[in-house]
């Protein structure tokens, strides 16, 4: 049994990760800046904390007695939100130097760090037919603006809290993660959650209509939670040392997951393409030879089940707010 700190618990992927540390039989702290209320999952066996990890005391107080730290809480959203609030983005930084200065001053023996595909140098990532990314194609650096650049710069930041202060740091590149639990309205959810949601609406309402962000070509991999979860863990435990892709390499267009759930829905829609929305990069998907190599293993929930799963969550959560 570990004493394990996850900043950002009460957020989509962090609630997930802190069942799945308790179900090991670890002491878990569960560290988010929004009012219990707002927390996607409160865990009654976690101790829960409600704290801004901005500041460097409410980091060190967060990793008093621990063992092992997560570092996902970040004020992040889909490409909707990254797009319009590059600045509240880079603030993230704050959180990552004070919770890896606390990690180093309480002496931790790991930390995590969630990053992410958007790392990416743009330049690769142009074309719909995508080659898959990786790891080395974050240099030269080119990332997604705001968003992008502090994740990249973070992931540096362990790398020398690595070298110089020997902390023991991991970190994966997450690509498109969705599952229940997570953000699917208010303008921060990403476009899995984003298209269940307006699938939903449109039978309830009975307006067959559906408008898709860009021109629907666009392409993509996304990970279902529970890979998501599983990977984080193994990635913790492993010895990798520099950052490595955490994603699915099952591609899809935007259209086709407006396909997948219209079949889960047992719908048709008339699709509207809004084309000055933000649609982010043309193509992405993640090479997994690395982690096939250090791992033996990459996510491999197809998307049709998670999406399943994730439409059903979403439907119940719909009809609970509006009837
Ligand atoms: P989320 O928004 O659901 O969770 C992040 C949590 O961090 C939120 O609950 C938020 O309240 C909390 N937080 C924000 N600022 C804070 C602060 N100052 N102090 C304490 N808590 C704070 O997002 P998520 O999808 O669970 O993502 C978790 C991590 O994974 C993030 O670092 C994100 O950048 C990274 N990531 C996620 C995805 C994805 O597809 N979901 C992809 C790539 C990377």
């Amino acid at each position: 049994m570990r004493n394990i700190v996850v900043a950002g618990g009460g957020g989509f992927i962090g609630g997930h990760l802190v069942g799945a540390l308790l179900a090991e039989g670890h002491h878990v702290r569960s560290v988010d800046c929004k009012p219990l209320e707002g927390w996607y999952q409160v865990h009654k066996n976690a101790e829960n904390v409600v704290a801004d990890l901005r500041g460097l005391d409410a980091s060190m107080t967060a990793c008093a007695g621990m063992d092992e730290s997560f570092q996902l809480a970040a004020d992040m959203g889909g490409m909707g939100f990254i797009e319009n609030n590059r600045a509240l983005c880079m603030l993230s930084v704050l959180i990552n130097t004070h919770m890896v200065l606390a990690a180093k001053e309480r002496g931790l023996q790991r930390f995590f760090y969630a990053s992410s595909a958007c790392v990416y140098n743009a330049d690769r990532q142009k074309h719909e037919d995508v080659v898959p990314l990786r790891e080395e194609d974050a240099y030269p650096a080119m990332p997604e603006d705001g968003y992008g650049w502090e994740k990249l710069f973070s992931e540096r930041m362990c790398r020398h809290f690595r070298e110089d202060f020997g902390i023991v740091t991991r970190i994966a590149r997450y690509h498109n993660v969705y599952g229940p639990h997570g953000t699917w309205e208010g303008g921060r959810e990403k476009a899995p959650a984003a298209i269940c949601r307006k699938v939903i609406h449109a039978k309830a309402t009975g307006e067959l209509d559906i408008e898709i962000w860009g021109d629907g070509r666009q392409t993509r991999s996304f990970m279902y939670i529970d890979d998501c979860v599983k990977g984080t863990l193994d990635i913790m435990r492993s010895g990798i040392e520099e950052p490595i892709n955490l994603g699915s390499s099952e591609l899809v267009t935007i259209n086709g997951l407006v396909d997948a759930v219209e079949d889960i829905a047992g719908v048709k829609l008339r699709r509207h393409y809004k084309l000055d929305a933000p649609k982010g990069v043309n193509g992405r998907n993640s090479d997994n030879t690395m982690i096939q190599r250090e791992l033996g293993w990459e996510p491999s929930i197809r998307l049709r089940d998670g999406l399943e799963l994730t439409y059903r969550w979403i439907h119940d959560e719909y009809v609970k707010k509006h009837g």
